[in-house]
């Protein structure tokens, strides 16, 4: 089978590998449909390494997919060969205290498709245990399925801020789990939305998604504009989802006391810089977003509801054979891209701009 693998920096090959091998118990092997291509599948492409998991040649990318059931093994009963599902790309060890306690996401032993430490779903086939898929509703497209996860990302999100109905929160940074976050924060009753985003394009597109306005830190003071907008109280959240080496302060400054900041931003040298007397004098909660836990159920009940709009993100749709082109196209910020999302059943073929 077809799989694009990456072999080095900006080096993805699209090569021909072993299928997986047949489901064992409580598994399944899916056909993939569609994979987006995430920041942090990203970062392994710029940088070889996310922290201590580091790339070895010919690692097999994506987490972020959507597949149709292909063949399950035996015991399992909530799926049947040609349906649509939704995969969460996480597989915890479920034994252990964090996973016992209800926390996968922070599972030690946790095995993630597209890490160092398990195979993705940039390829046409993959197997997986059975309790990670989730069946779409027919109304649901493979694109929109394969939303799903950074749906689930921006979800887990503001569950850690627990956010209540009528508060006002920032978002500092609108590529896709940026925009899903505040997305899902008006769903859970935010009154007000800031966002800061330095790309012309992702400003414009976060105030049609729904932000109240949108600063641009290149011209800017956006911690003043922020503190301006709110009467200088602050906001009662802020997220950052850029992973700049200024965003996190900068989250910190423009919330007010007793506030909270969820930081979802992977930054790009592994540090992240807080002012001690800025988080400390206003007695701040400081969080930090490790993936997700329990929310395809919800994500699916967002977007089969209309609450959140996941394919408008989905901005580029590539054949697997032009893996290489969506990660440029992403590297590039090019072209207006929010999701470059690789469509595996397509031939090949074009980039489709949606
Ligand atoms: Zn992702
Ligand atoms: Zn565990």
């Amino acid at each position: 089978m077809r799989a694009a693998a990456l072999f080095g920096l900006h080096d993805v090959r699209v090569i021909e590998v072993e299928p997986p091998a047949s489901p064992g118990p409580g598994e399944v092997v899916l056909r993939v449909a569609a994979v987006g291509l995430c920041g942090s599948d990203h970062h392994y492409y710029q940088e070889g390494a996310i922290g201590s998991d580091v790339v070895e040649a010919g690692m097999i990318g994506g987490h972020e997919f959507s597949a149709w059931v292909a063949s399950v093994g035996e015991g399992v009963t909530h799926l049947s060969p040609g349906q649509l599902v939704a995969v969460e790309p996480a597989i915890p060890c479920g034994r252990c205290e964090f996973c016992q306690a209800g926390h996968p996401n922070i599972c030690p032993d946790v095995r993630f498709c597209g890490s160092p430490n398990h195979v993705g779903a940039m390829a046409d086939y993959i197997r997986m245990p059975a309790e990670n898929c989730f069946p779409l509703p027919e109304t649901m497209t493979p694109v929109e399925g394969a939303m799903l996860e950074p749906l689930g990302v921006a979800i887990h999100a503001v569950d850690l801020a627990h956010l209540r109905v009528g508060q006002t929160i920032a978002v500092l940074g609108a590529g896709p789990i940026g925009l899903l976050t505040a997305a899902v924060a008006r769903a859970a009753g935010a009154a007000t939305v800031y966002v800061t985003e330095p790309l012309d394009y992702r400003r414009a597109f976060a105030r049609k998604y729904g932000a109240d306005a949108a600063f641009d830190p290149e011209t800017e003071d956006v911690v003043d504009a922020i503190l301006a907008a709110t009467g200088g109280r602050g906001v009662d959240v802020a997220f950052e989802a850029a992973g700049a080496a200024e965003t996190p302060d900068q989250a910190a400054q423009v919330t007010r006391p007793g506030g909270k900041v969820i930081v979802i931003g992977i930054p790009y040298d592994d540090t992240m810089t807080l002012t001690a007397s800025v988080v400390r004098r206003k007695g701040l909660t400081v969080k930090l977003v490790r993936r997700m836990k329990h929310t395809y159920p919800r994500a699916i009940q967002l977007v089969d509801s209309g609450a959140v709009d996941v394919a408008a993100l989905a901005t580029h749709v590539f054949p697997l054979t032009s893996a290489d082109r969506a990660f440029a196209l992403v590297d590039g910020h090019r072209d207006g891209v929010l999701r470059a999302v690789i469509d595996v059943g397509q031939e090949d073929g074009d980039c489709t701009e949606r």
